[in-house]
């Protein structure tokens, strides 16, 4: 549902949020920030600011205030929709008009001169699966005439992620080492990954939790789900080939996960919306508590970029992966995704992070893995800099980025989710 928050009319007085930037005043983004020794508290990201919830809270409602001022957003995230909506229809008033000005530009702070944080202590994190040309892609890999499991169709598949190691944009990557079984070998050996990767996903961040053996009901998903981040899911492929049989991925995911600080709000979505597409002619209806009448997705544009030390050395812009639409790869919706998870009765609690799982398009050039673009390491990609990648090296560095466009809207953008791969030192 949009609101006079989405008019594409509204401008702020802040410099640098004109249309065409990712933090316009109709995008409203929320993220835990410090400044040098500073103590980390929430913003808003405007422009290339931050607004500094803690320095203009008599401007806010006084119930909100002690949710606002923490180092992470978890309470302020279980408090749900309406609130939600009410201190963005606040945000969007303050940061529009001139009248508030003098009182609140004081408060804006570069975003360059901060730091980000994880937005929340994130309790528990799940990854999903539903990118079906991703799904197809690697079942193809290993199964080439069966690529998909019999399973896919009817349960949105999905493993227990780690929290602990979950970190902003821009914390390096740790080459990972582990058990790999080369290809020829008998036996495996330990050692530093020679085929890490990364996953280009979307997280989303829960607002409102259900408590243990509540299941919740599909029509009642999206109030579960309070925003959207980029995901990268680093990837050790040849830890992962030899483990994951028969209950996983394990230690090759769970080094590092990388998430873009901002959490681009469901209400900012709004305009974004689309009709979840049909499922292909003969796969069979999803069950009846994963079953919604005009179930929606979301219209995001999601890109991957590669810089390599070479490329850097040689001023060469990073190398475009992968763009597309994500919305169109996903076979299950966010409130599946949701519902899936607690229809066990399992409890989702504020500030839980759930990936959907890599999102390629069905095309070459939306492919969201290097596992997926090197053909499993067969097919190299050619670098401008004369190089060649079929996994990561050490100096690489991806940066994820998002964003949204629609007709009678402004875009708004979910910033960078960025790593450089280093060593283990
Ligand atoms: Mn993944």
């Amino acid at each position: 549902m949009t609101d006079e928050t989405h008019d594409p009319a509204l401008v702020s007085w802040v410099s640098g949020a004109e249309p065409g930037s990712d933090f316009p005043v109709q995008n409203l983004p929320l993220g835990i920030f410090s400044e040098t020794k500073g103590r980390r508290r929430p913003g808003v990201a405007i422009g290339d600011y931050i607004l500094d919830l803690n320095g203009i809270s008599d401007l806010l409602d006084e119930e909100w205030r002690r949710d606002l001022s923490q180092p992470v957003l978890n309470g302020w995230l279980a408090r749900g929709p309406d609130a939600h909506r009410d201190l963005r229809a606040r945000l969007s008033e303050i940061l529009s008009d001139e009248r508030y000005r003098d009182d609140v530009e004081p408060q804006l702070i570069g975003q360059s001169e901060v730091r980000m944080h994880v937005p929340c202590l994130v309790g528990d994190y799940s990854d999903f699966y539903v990118g079906i040309h991703h799904a197809t892609n690697v079942g193809r890999l290993f199964r080439p005439d069966n690529p998909l499991l019999p399973n896919y169709k009817y349960v949105p598949i999905g493993y227990h992620g780690r929290a602990s190691s979950i970190r902003a944009s821009g914390e390096d990557v740790i080459r990972p080492s582990g058990q790999r079984l080369a290809p020829d070998a008998e036996a495996p050996e330990y050692g530093p990954s020679r085929r890490l990767d990364y996953e280009l996903e979307l997280g989303l961040w829960i607002g409102r939790g259900n408590k243990l053996g509540r299941p919740i009901p599909i029509d009642e998903a999206d109030e579960h789900i309070a925003g959207w981040c980029l995901l990268n899911d680093w990837s050790a492929r040849d830890l992962q080939a030899w483990e994951y049989q028969p209950l996983g991925p394990f230690l090759a995911k769970n080094f590092l996960t990388s998430v873009s600080p901002w959490i681009v709000t469901s209400e900012a979505l709004a305009p974004f919306r689309v009709p979840m597409p049909p499922r292909p002619k003969g796969d069979p209806e999803p069950l009846d508590y994963l079953r919604r009448e005009n179930d929606d997705a979301f219209a995001i544009q999601l890109e991957a970029t590669l810089s390599t030390k070479g490329m850097r050395e040689k001023g060469l812009p990073p190398h475009v992966l992968s763009r597309g639409t994500a919305s169109a790869a996903m076979y299950w919706s966010a409130a599946q995704i949701v519902t899936h998870h607690a229809s066990n009765g399992c409890n989702l609690q504020p500030g839980d992070l759930i990936g959907t799982g890599t999102l390629s398009t069905d095309s070459d050039s939306g492919l969201g893995s290097l596992l997926e673009i090197s053909r499993g390491g067969k097919r190299p990609v050619e670098l401008p800099s004369g190089e060649t990648r079929s996994f990561l090296e050490d100096g690489d560095e991806v940066t994820l980025r998002a964003w949204c466009e629609a007709e009678g809207a402004v875009r708004i953008g979910f910033g960078e989710c960025v790593g450089r791969v280093v060593p283990r030192r």
